[in-house]
């Protein structure tokens, strides 16, 4: 496992579009936990059906079961070469806990991994979140802000209403990205003092931000 990234980032920093990217040109793994787990549920497995008890119930899958099903994927023949994780960890006792799978399964563990934090200001975020539009038949994701459209409530791709969620309000979305930010920012100060921290500007545009990934990649493939 040469390539180890791992990407930290608050939602609608452009994260997961990046990392779309970037597992599709350099053929790695795309490992979000949010869909793995999903996809672990679909499939009935042991690991699966004691997520769905504990997200039935609405409560938090514990740790250590996240963990486990993260090991699992990443011991799949496909990360032999590395992995892109997407939005883990997201806390201390998660960092911890991949620290003890990548010291157990990491094959090359002299080359550290590199932490792609995506930096963005809050009150952007804001803005981007409450701009946006979803389209309630295609499910077009829209930002009123960067697309100008002549109806602010017709899907210009299928002719569909496009509604704003209601929880992407200014309000929500603030207290949203508070938590989030409490909760994140240690992680971020142990990545940085280990020596594994990379900081994105990502308030400038898609490409912008990518070229820049790409080159902090080759940087450190380099070096
Ligand atoms: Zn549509």
């Amino acid at each position: 496992m040469k390539q180890k990234y791992i990407f930290i980032g608050p939602p609608g920093s452009g994260k997961g579009t990046q990392t779309e990217k970037l597992s599709h040109e350099y053929n790695l793994p795309h490992i979000d936990t949010g869909a793995l787990l999903r996809a672990e549920i679909a499939s009935g497995s042991e690991d699966g059906k004691l997520a769905d008890s504990f997200i039935s119930k609405g409560q938090l899958v514990p740790i250590t079961l996240v963990a486990n099903v993260i090991k699992n994927r990443l011991k799949k023949t496909d990360c032999e070469k590395g992995f892109i994780l997407d939005g883990y960890p997201r806390s201390m006792e998660q960092a911890y806990a991949l620290d003890d799978i990548l010291a157990e399964i990491d094959t090359d563990k002299n080359i550290k991994p590199c932490v792609f934090y995506f930096d963005v200001d809050e009150k952007l975020l804001v803005e981007r979140l409450v701009n946006r539009r979803s389209c309630i038949k295609c499910h077009s994701i829209y930002n009123l802000k960067t697309m100008k459209l002549n109806d602010e409530s017709v899907c210009p791709k299928c002719g569909g209403q496009l509604i704003r969620r209601d929880d992407d309000t200014e309000e929500i979305a603030y207290k949203r990205f508070d938590t989030y930010f409490n909760q994140t920012a240690p992680l971020i100060d142990m990545y940085k003092e280990r020596g594994w921290l990379i900081r994105l500007d990502a308030s400038k545009d898609i490409v912008s931000v990518y070229n820049d990934l790409v080159g902090e990649i080759k940087g450190h493939v380099n070096s």
